[in-house]
């Protein structure tokens, strides 16, 4: 059976000019693969007739299916309808029922109706509408001589939705029946080379196939297979999966949408331990890493951003000599940091981060990118880097290693810890 291919055109200058970022496309194309459609091209346009109809033209004489990504409001720059149609030498008719239940919309909404809204009740006459329980634009189906364009709204809040209760399953049902399953394995404090070395003849495999990602801080493994069912592609992936778990030991943190701060929190959860923070450098960032994972409220009693030297001494009772002699980056200064929010906050463990983010000056004598982590649980490590990039590229880093250093800990690597 020849591959089912797509196109996705995304409408907007606003996407053009980098004003907001394409969000759906992807989320668009992930589905793609997910019903076994091959994405041949995704392409954005701004905001005119002539540049998508000739666009739709284009993408119609090559691929069985399009799907356009924005322009449905009812605005005098919302211009897909119009050009699909025209694309599809068709024309636009307008579905009074629609206008109707606009209208009851409006008013539910104690919004006034304005005559240009009634544009969303349009549609080719060889199409069916889509509904849009989240907006006003309904999506648009058309299907004339064996292609397919699927119209959607751009707002993330409408799109999505979409997607998964209408579009999705439509997609999965013109697929060819093979399913692309992908599943990401995430990797820490192991560079992609280094990675690479270690799995080489198993990156030959082709169904899964094998790709390594680098992001910023660590390295994302994808595996991805092809078969007739999502079981039937997990059950291909899984064999692959152990063996290169089995090679990468412990540096495979997590899959797929796990972040080191999830895994961190479910980590401490399952052995009924809690954590808290002691911030300078990166002023309650780590802090905010850790709320962000649903139910660290088990796990994490909360911290302080002692910023400023007096506060380190103020609250946490780091002592002043220390301070005075070490210099706020240092060593010592994150251990007693640590140290004392552990007692401070009555807390299994505590993390304490200070250093030098930049950009401009040296902090009494320390390099920008100097930074210290004391991890104190039964005993305390502090860990010394040398990080690089922008103030807020230093702060990130530092806020990643320490979750980092914190798993080891958990996971009893290090043979002092
Ligand atoms: P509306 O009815 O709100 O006008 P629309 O379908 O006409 O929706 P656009 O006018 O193209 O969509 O975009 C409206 C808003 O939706 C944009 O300002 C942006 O916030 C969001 N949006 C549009 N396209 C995308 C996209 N591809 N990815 C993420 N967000 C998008
Ligand atoms: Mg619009």
């Amino acid at each position: 059976v020849a591959d089912i291919e797509a196109e996705i055109i995304s409408v907007g200058t606003e996407l053009l000019l980098g004003q907001i970022v394409d969000t759906d496309a992807p989320a668009m194309a992930q589905t793609l693969a997910e019903c076994g459609i091959v994405c041949r091209q995704r392409v954005t346009v701004g905001d005119n007739h002539e540049r998508l109809v000739a666009l739709l033209r284009a993408a119609l004489k090559r691929c069985q299916v399009v799907i356009t990504i924005g322009g449905l409001g009812p605005t005098q720059d919302d211009l897909t309808r119009e050009a699909v149609a025209e694309a599809m030498d068709d024309s636009l008719e307008t579905v009074p029922e629609v206008v109707e239940s606009l209208k009851e919309f409006f008013a539910s909404r104690g919004v006034k109706w304005t005559e240009s809204n009634a544009k969303q009740a349009q549609k080719p006459t060889c199409a069916t509408h889509i509904p849009n329980p989240n907006g006003t634009a309904p999506g648009i189906l058309c299907n004339k001589q064996g292609k397919i364009v699927v119209c959607m709204p751009g707002p993330p809040g409408e799109f999505l939705p979409m997607l998964e209760h209408s579009v999705g399953p439509m997609l999965a049902q013109i697929g060819t029946g093979q399913v692309i399953f992908s599943k990401s394995l995430r990797v820490t404090g192991m560079g992609e080379s280094a990675m690479e070395a270690k799995i080489l003849d198993l990156l030959a495999s082709t169904n899964p196939t094998i790709a390594p990602y680098a992001k910023v801080s660590e390295v994302h493994l994808r595996l991805t297979a092809r078969a007739a069912t999502k079981f039937d592609a997990l059950k291909l992936i899984e064999p692959v999966e152990v063996a290169v778990r089995k090679r990468l030991g412990s540096a495979v943190y997590g899959c797929d949408d796990e972040t080191l701060e999830s895994v961190v929190i479910g980590m401490l959860t399952s052995r009924g331990l809690t954590v808290s923070t002691a911030e300078s450098m990166t002023g309650g960032g780590l802090g905010k890493r850790l709320t962000s994972v649903g139910g660290a409220s088990a796990v994490y009693v909360g911290g302080i951003v002692a910023y400023s030297s007096q506060l380190k001494t103020a609250i946490l009772g780091v002592n002043k000599d220390v301070l005075q002699k070490h210099g706020p980056v240092s060593a010592e200064v994150a251990q007693h940091m640590a140290e004392n929010a552990k007692e401070l906050f009555k807390a299994d463990y505590a993390i304490s981060i200070t250093g030098n983010a930049g950009p401009t000056s040296d902090t009494d004598g320390k390099p920008i990118g100097r930074v210290f982590v004391g991890i104190s649980g039964p005993t305390t490590r502090v860990h010394e880097v040398n990080l690089r990039g922008t103030r807020e590229d230093i702060r990130n880093r530092a806020e990643y290693l320490a979750l980092r250093w914190l798993r080891e800990d958990l996971l009893n690597l290090n043979p002092n810890g």
